[in-house]
């Protein structure tokens, strides 16, 4: 039995030749592109939150430092 294979996006239910498609696995170009600028914005939100200082602020717990 072949699963169906549906837009992540949209939702919408994909023909079973659409592994065919360029814009496969979503149902058309605008899905792919909405995806795509999704992704795109979680990927430059990762790097902002991973920059040096910020990484060692959450690497040192403040209940670890030894009392003066
Ligand atoms: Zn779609």
């Amino acid at each position: 039995m072949i699963q169906p294979v549906t837009c992540p996006i949209c939702d919408k239910q994909l023909p079973p030749a659409a592994s065919d498609s360029p814009c496969f696995p979503f149902c058309s170009v605008r899905c792919k592109q909405i995806d795509l600028s999704r992704w795109l914005d979680g990927k430059y939100a990762v790097v902002e939150d991973l920059t040096p200082d910020r990484l060692m602020l959450e690497l040192t717990d403040p209940d670890d430092l030894p009392p003066e």
